[in-house]
């Protein structure tokens, strides 16, 4: 075992023998390093420039991301012994814009993952690592510059600065996957605090429909001012809520999402509940460039942080990013494993020039292989989780063979599956064709991953390719 895991595994024993007074100052402490690597000078000069770009002319912001990539591509041969091998086909000088980006060769997730140390451009003692769950579910550890760091968080908290979320000096409510909480508490206490930041990190993993009203309750007594986190975990949170009735005593500027794809049903519910807008961002920890929804709820392609290039494939439309913060691991045409929806409008009433997309639609296995209607991603099977009555909590469907899928559902304590049997297996026939079998089973709760977060679809048929 190496000494970085030994270390890890005493550190997080002795954290899981300790009262919670003493893992909040644990919690601080380790806020405090990650305080002074994230918002330093850079990051302060950034949160200026990027609060104050002007978004509005596609001509400068095409100049900039011009500009950026060509950087980017010279940074990369130069310092990366893989990038000078993997292009050395290719005379560089005829690349001169982002539109000549198609003579490079594309990254494979393998590629990537087969040649990790010679992408690195730097040592790790001057890089920030990153550990990243990937698309694939195999760690990945990628190596970050400082400045790229604080660039990211600069240009992250200029959005939500949009909404007078100020980060760091207002309270914010987090759930996140941090394993926080290692064993069940015996008093209902279910978060954790970073004093420095401000935070309260609320686990994920103990959402169950019996704790529920300790978060809630705890949620009031702390008022934050944004709350930010996974989707599907704010979403139960809300429609306990809603369900139940329960006034909330504050109201937050804003809900921030990111990592999981944000269904119509979730922002309606969550909207609602907390009487303020959901905005989602996509920026996987591999360093991918932003995509980010505008003051109109609308998802934009922040061309000032990467090229995003789309590929059609019979699954839907593929992403290929290149990201202008991967200085210190190269991300050039990176087959990053997501999809997207494109969208017919152009324009957006918020007036930036940063293209429009309809939605981020998940991972390459997040979707279900049906015999009749073709490969069914979670932004369409949320359609039929809309036409569900209210008991049901939540959703899993595991495509286990070419026409089985198991289906997993949470329901609401008193509720029968037995009752909506019939129901769910007319809904689940239509959506998913009538030649499929479903085989349902009611569970108390729902893994999620190692990660924290939860899948709706698992496709273990493609998981095992
Ligand atoms: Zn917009």
């Amino acid at each position: 075992m190496r000494l970085e895991s030994v270390i890890k595994k005493v550190v997080s024993l002795l954290y899981s023998q300790c009262p919670a007074c003493v893992q909040n100052i644990a919690i601080s402490f380790y806020g405090l390093v990650i305080y002074l690597q994230r918002y330093g000078k850079t990051y302060r000069h950034y949160l200026k420039l990027y609060s104050s770009r002007d978004y509005s002319c596609y001509k400068k912001t095409r100049q900039i991301q011009n500009r950026e990539f060509i950087r980017l591509l010279h940074y990369a041969v130069r310092y990366s012994e893989f990038y000078r091998e993997f292009y050395k086909e290719i005379d560089l000088s005829k690349i001169k814009s982002v539109d000549d980006i198609e003579r490079l060769p594309i990254l494979t997730k393998e590629i990537f993952k087969d040649n990790l140390n010679k992408i690195y451009t730097i040592p790790s003692m001057k890089g920030i690592k990153l550990h990243t769950g990937g698309t694939t579910g195999t760690p990945i550890k990628v190596m970050i510059r400082r400045r790229d760091l604080q660039k990211r968080m600069a240009y992250l908290d200029a959005f939500k600065q949009e909404y007078g979320f100020l980060v760091n000096k207002r309270r914010c409510a987090r759930f996140t996957g941090k394993n926080i909480i290692l064993n069940a508490p015996h008093n209902h206490v279910y978060w954790r605090n970073n004093y420095i930041s401000k935070q309260r990190y609320y686990s994920t993993y103990h959402l169950t429909n019996t704790n529920m009203k300790y978060y809630v309750k705890n949620l009031n007594v702390f008022r934050p001012e944004a709350i930010d986190g996974f989707v599907s975990a704010i979403y139960r949170i809300a429609k306990y809520i809603n369900d139940n009735h329960i006034t909330l005593e504050f109201t937050p500027r804003a809900v921030f999402t990111t990592s999981e794809t944000v269904l119509p049903i979730h922002r309606e519910m969550i909207e609602k509940v907390f009487g303020c807008p959901l905005r989602d961002q996509y920026a996987s920890n591999d360093g991918a460039p932003f995509i980010k929804q505008c003051r109109c709820g609308v998802y934009h392609e922040n061309i000032d942080t990467g090229v995003f290039e789309h590929i059609k494939t019979s699954r839907g439309v593929k992403l290929i990013v290149t990201s202008f913060y991967s200085y210190g691991t190269p991300l050039i045409r990176y087959d990053i494993g997501d999809y997207i929806l494109e969208s017919e409008n152009m324009v957006c009433p918020c007036e930036a020039c940063h293209p429009i997309i309809a939605a981020i639609d998940g991972r390459t296995t997040d979707f279900l292989r049906t015999k009749t209607r073709g490969d069914i991603s979670q932004v369409a099977l949320s359609m039929l989780i809309a036409e569900l009555p209210d008991c049901f909590e939540q959703l899993q469907l595991i495509q286990e063979s070419s026409q089985a899928i198991h289906v997993k559902v949470v329901m609401k304590e008193a509720s029968c599956i037995e009752e909506y049997h019939s129901l769910l297996n007319e809904k689940l026939s239509s959506y998913l064709g009538k030649d499929m079998e479903f085989t349902l089973e009611k569970v108390s709760c729902i893994e999620r991953e190692k990660s924290g977060k939860f899948r709706m679809i698992i496709n273990r048929m493609e998981e095992l390719k």
